[in-house]
């Protein structure tokens, strides 16, 4: 296959050779190893971005409760919030990626259709960004897909070299990478060389080594629906810093070297078992107890 790659050197190799963005390499590389058209290829992935929208277009509105009760409403506290944006820290851009983030995560946890982008836990960060970026940039909708794509590309090179699976790696491999495929996304949206969008996922995904998997009962929602929310502000931060040209001194491959290299040596207790961390505080075991799952007594 002339497109494949398994790590961000060789797509840079490769957007050197054909002069071609990352989000082109990754179509190119997805066309070749499905056996589908291009035109198939990108239809699938608009695909993908409707029905992306639709979760955080409900989920804005919503103000329905998980079935245990503990999450629910808050995206759309955070949107509303955007009437009144002169009482708020962020800006336009930022708060609307948090609502968009808050918004995926609440539909996960009510059942309804998201998409698991890269997995359902870290399905809020790359909506969460691109939509609101494109939005601001009133980008067309060609844009935000580049910017998926590109944001693929970044979770693939996770998976090959690391895991996207909290089982294994802990919640680095959820948020973590979402973080690091949203901030590349958005930084080929913005114009931005492959070298800086994998700067960018570099910077992102280093601050999320090490990340314990912990969510309370074993739900997806506690606290895994406002790492999402920060995590787009992590990501818009990452960006912005290579924007203004800062590098990341460790290439984005090495970090996803320190990632797996975290996972192996991660506690069990610490990936997806709601044994350790926040699963085990007081408020965690009074979720288990309502779920009439063993507490857990030790920290
Ligand atoms: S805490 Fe665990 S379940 Fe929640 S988002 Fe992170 S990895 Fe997923």
């Amino acid at each position: 296959m002339i497109y494949e790659f398994h790590t961000a050197e060789d797509v840079l190799k490769l957007t050197h050779q054909f002069k071609l963005p990352i989000s082109e390499i990754a179509k190119r590389y997805e066309g070749e190893r499905s056996g589908k058209s291009m035109v198939a290829v990108r239809n699938k992935m608009k695909q993908t971005r409707d029905v992306m929208y639709s979760a955080v277009k409900k989920g804005i509105k919503s103000t329905e409760k998980s079935p245990l009760k503990i999450t629910g409403g808050d995206a759309k506290k955070i949107y509303d919030s955007l009437k009144n944006l002169k009482d708020m820290m962020g800006n336009k851009l930022t708060v609307r990626a948090m609502a968009y983030a808050t918004a995926v995560g609440e539909q996960n946890a009510c059942m309804q259709r998201i998409v698991a982008f890269p997995t359902a836990g870290g399905s809020g960060v790359v909506p969460g960004v691109l939509f609101s970026a494109a939005e601001h940039f009133k980008a067309g909708k060609r844009k935000l897909i580049r910017g998926m794509f590109t944001a693929s590309a970044t979770g693939l090179i996770i998976a090959y070299g690391a895991t996207l699976s909290a089982a294994k790696g802990g919640c680095q491999a959820e948020v973590g990478a979402a973080v690091a495929m949203a901030a590349a996304g958005l930084t080929e949206m913005r114009g931005g060389t492959p070298k800086q969008c994998f700067d960018a996922a570099a910077i992102g995904l280093k601050s999320y080594l090490g990340l314990a998997c912990d969510p309370l009962g074993g739900l997806v929602e506690v606290p895994c629906i406002k790492r999402n929310a920060i995590g787009t502000q992590v990501a818009i931060g990452a960006s912005d810093m290579v924007m203004a040209k800062v590098i990341s001194f460790v290439p984005f491959d090495e970090v996803v070297q320190a990632m797996q290299n975290i996972a192996q040596i991660m506690s069990p207790k610490l990936r997806e078992t709601a044994l350790g961390g926040l699963a085990v505080t007081k408020t965690g075991n009074m979720i288990k107890q309502k779920l009439g799952l063993k507490i857990t007594t030790e920290l």
